[in-house]
């Protein structure tokens, strides 16, 4: 049986622009790698690797002490595009937001499962 019990480590795959000079839409691969059971306290909320570019990169996910929600990834764009920290992020980070946003399902924003005595 490979059935395993980590359901919410979902695999979502999207077209994003590709890393050729022509940015031709290429399928990416999200894997969830980690996420914090504590969604509700500052530090790291959730991982993902990502497939699909030129290498595999990792992004993830952190809440701040303000509760301002920072994501970050390992990818050039977002390491030496100084610009995308202030903006929506580099692509990668960009497609999750999105699929977050459709889905409705912000990691960010889920409702703790039960209240802690
Ligand atoms: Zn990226």
């Amino acid at each position: 049986m490979a059935a395993t019990p980590a359901s919410s480590f979902t695999l979502i795959t999207m077209m994003l622009p590709g890393p050729d000079r022509k940015r031709v839409p290429s399928p990416y691969h999200f894997r969830v790698t980690y996420r914090n059971p504590n969604t509700g306290e500052p530090g790291c909320v959730a991982t993902w690797e990502v497939r699909g570019g030129r290498d595999e990169y990792q992004i993830s996910l952190e809440r701040s002490d303000a509760a301002e929600m920072i994501w970050h990834c390992t990818c050039p764009d977002a390491v030496y595009h100084a610009e995308y920290r202030h903006h929506c992020g580099c692509k990668h980070v960009q497609g999750l937001k999105q699929i977050y946003e459709t889905l409705g399902n912000q990691p960010a924003r889920r409702q703790p499962a039960r209240a802690v005595a």
